[in-house]
């Protein structure tokens, strides 16, 4: 066959530039305020009229329930200033200290594979950078807690592993180990979780408690969200939760990055709640970013999504389902 003359390149790829259009389409998306709001127009206007979050007191206490080392910071740090500025008490519970993602610990250790070791190294690293974060809101080291368990292993702990040890396959741990944690040394089962848990919340008796919703799409944070809705029932005290949402789905917060003058729309994943709206005033963004950026063994991977957490309200539900039906996935139902 006689091969085929032209004075064009013959383009061998077809499947190059479509491939290219879509991945500029989605950057542009992902990354460009304008092009984000084109593809929700009333999301702005249904956040701007939701009622606003209720200000804590003088002399009342808040306790967030935070699932890893920074969760506290990018769904609360407004409220924890405005609660620390009306003369509040603010208190924050760790349940794990992040030994469970790999990628970070690959960065910071130069390791392809990282080591159980490089894990256990991160967890210490991130309880340093908690302990920063939560000095940059104003809230005092003594009304801090970690209780030191898996990153990563909650859910096995919560349905699996409720009465039998569990081993986190990331650290290689199997019982509570990082020093200044709430029981050193106690077996890693949902049980003992529970247990530390219930105590934490009993030692500070709060009027506010501060958890994941049960949509968050983390398993550690739906766990969190189980436990504290068991544990405030059982105190008879489920009126005194909120909840909040770090992942929401469908790549939201949107745009990425640091977006100081962009509303924090509601999440995809859960935009039926009883949302309520707590503004911040410049000055609290810019502590919430400072503390953001303490995180800085998360901001190296993480950096345009936990900055794009920073903006001017925060979003905080007064229960933690839908009022309308559930849907099968036990989400949010559609938005109207
Ligand atoms: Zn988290």
């Amino acid at each position: 066959m006689k091969p085929r003359l032209s004075l064009w390149p013959v383009p061998r790829r077809r499947w190059l530039i479509p491939v290219l259009v879509v991945a500029a389409v989605l950057a542009l998306w992902i990354n460009v305020a304008p092009v984000s709001r084109l593809t929700q127009p009333h999301a702005a206007a249904r956040v701007a009229a939701l009622p606003p979050t209720t200000p804590l007191r003088a002399g009342q206490r808040l306790l967030i329930l935070s699932p890893h080392p920074d969760d506290e910071t990018l769904c609360c740090a407004g409220l924890i200033q405005q609660a620390t500025q009306a003369g509040a008490s603010v208190y924050v519970v760790w349940l794990t200290s992040g030994d469970g993602f790999e990628y970070d610990a690959a960065y910071e250790s130069r390791a392809v594979r990282p080591s159980p070791a490089d894990l256990r190294a991160l967890a210490l690293r991130r309880m340093g950078e908690a302990r920063r974060a939560a000095a940059a809101l104003g809230i005092p080291e003594t009304h801090l807690q970690f209780l030191g368990y898996p990153d990563g292993g909650l859910l096995h702990l919560f349905l699996e592993n409720y009465a039998s040890p569990y081993t986190s396959r990331t650290s290689g741990l199997d019982r509570v180990s990082y020093p200044g944690t709430r029981s050193p040394g106690s077996r890693y089962t949902g049980q003992q979780l529970e247990q530390d848990l219930e105590g934490a919340i009993a030692a500070v008796r709060p009027d506010l408690v501060l958890a994941p919703a049960p949509q968050d799409a983390h398993p550690d944070h739906r766990v969190t969200s189980y436990l504290a809705l068991r544990l405030m029932a059982r105190r008879g005290q489920l009126d005194r939760v909120r909840y909040w949402v770090v992942h929401g789905g469908l790549e939201w917060p949107l745009p990425k990055g640091l977006q100081l003058s962009q509303p924090l729309l509601l999440p995809p994943r859960a935009p039926t709640l009883d949302w309520t709206r707590l503004d911040l005033t410049a000055p609290q963004e810019q502590r919430k970013l400072q503390a953001v950026r303490a995180y800085r063994s998360q901001t190296a991977l993480l950096g345009r999504f936990m900055e794009a957490f920073v903006r001017r309200n925060e979003l905080y539900s007064r229960t933690p389902l839908p009022r309308g039906p559930l849907s099968e996935h036990a989400g949010p139902a559609a938005p109207p």
